[in-house]
């Protein structure tokens, strides 16, 4: 029980979308998300459960988010690609080289 996402797509139209909804109550709530990730990456970013908003307090929320998005999108990037050693993108390990673990994957072990 939580809250939890739903994913369908608008009727004549095959894209995905994603929508909350409150599992105990079966009560869909807030923004049409463009996709899973979006809705994903919302529920991450919010602070607090967004069952607990009203709708007055939701949209601001959603536009607050809306406006971060991009470098929220940047950061999971850098941390997709950080180095494994130094857990940094770009990597700032002392040598400066290539990932140690790229290195030790190369050698194989
Ligand atoms: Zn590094």
């Amino acid at each position: 029980m939580g809250c939890r996402i739903l994913i369908g797509h608008e009727q004549g139209d095959d894209r995905d979308k994603a929508v909350l909804f409150c599992s105990t109550s079966m009560w869909a709530f807030g923004p049409v998300f463009e996709s899973e990730e979006q809705a994903e990456r919302f529920l991450k970013w919010c602070p607090v459960d967004p069952r607990k908003y009203t709708k007055g307090e939701l949209m601001p929320r959603w536009a607050e988010f809306i406006r971060q998005e991009p470098e929220i999108i940047a950061a999971e990037e850098r941390w997709a690609n950080r180095c494994m050693d130094c857990n940094v993108s770009p990597c700032e390990c002392p040598e400066n080289g290539e990932s140690l673990s790229e290195e030790r994957e190369k050698r194989g072990d």
